[in-house]
């Protein structure tokens, strides 16, 4: 294999043709030839140098549409090859209805950064000016409730999505129940209690009965979260 390392510095000219090439070679390198071909398209876009679009409807299995490539930021050929792999895992498990635990980059997507990371890339989760995801589904249609807990000794974080109306009339159902389990943990817990439409949140299951089912949550997913509802409670226990 190739030493990634040993590729050109030089800033790449993007082009369709030069993406689709990158493309096709990272495909054979990761990913067995496996991915399907999806449509690509330069674009500007000053918030990500690529993005993954895709729609999801109803019950439907999540469709890919294209590739963006944003024109707007100057890149180094190891860079880019790095943000292309990050998005070509993601072509992966949309392309295989891979559901991820823990956020859009979960369990799964490190699992398999890692396996790359080990061939001499650098892909990342960190959503930087030169990187982020913008799914065409933004906003859902109706708010959600949420509870998230950060253990504070651990620092992690978990968290559970509940329909609304369930939610907010077993409040403080919920809180009793949890600081139940959290006193047998022995451990220093906040509980945030939230009303958000925030559109990352559509890859929690949304539950119908109030128990506590809790997914492991990323803490930069938390923070984005935190930056886009409505805190209603918050408790420390
Ligand atoms: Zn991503």
């Amino acid at each position: 294999m190739k030493n990634y390392k040993n590729f050109s510095e030089d800033y790449i000219d993007l082009s369709i043709d030069y993406i689709q090439n990158q493309y096709d070679d990272l495909n054979n390198l990761l990913f067995d030839g496996k991915l399907e071909k999806i449509p690509i398209k330069l674009e500007i876009n000053k918030n990500s140098a690529a993005r993954i679009i895709s729609t999801k409807e109803g019950n439907q299995p999540e469709k890919l549409n294209y590739l963006g490539i944003s024109k707007y930021f100057k890149m180094k050929k190891s860079i880019f090859r790095d943000i292309l792999a990050h998005e070509m895992i993601h072509v992966y498990m949309i392309q295989n209805h891979i559901k991820d635990y823990g956020g859009y980059h979960g369990i799964i997507f490190k699992k398999m950064m890692d396996e790359i990371n080990k061939k001499g890339f650098n892909v990342t989760i960190v959503h930087t000016s030169h990187h982020s995801e913008i799914n065409d589904l933004r906003v859902s249609k109706t708010k959600v409730g949420v509870a998230i807990m950060h253990n504070k000794d651990l620092d992690e974080y978990s968290i559970t999505v509940i329909k609304k109306d369930v939610f907010l009339n077993t409040l403080e159902n919920n809180e009793v129940k949890l600081r139940y389990y959290i006193k047998n943990k022995k451990q220093n817990y906040d509980i945030y209690y939230l009303l958000s439409d925030y559109y990352k949140l559509k890859i929690y299951p949304c539950i119908r009965k109030s128990d506590s089912n809790f997914y492991i949550l990323e803490k930069d997913l938390f923070n984005e979260i935190i930056d886009n509802s409505e805190i209603i409670k918050k408790i420390s226990v």
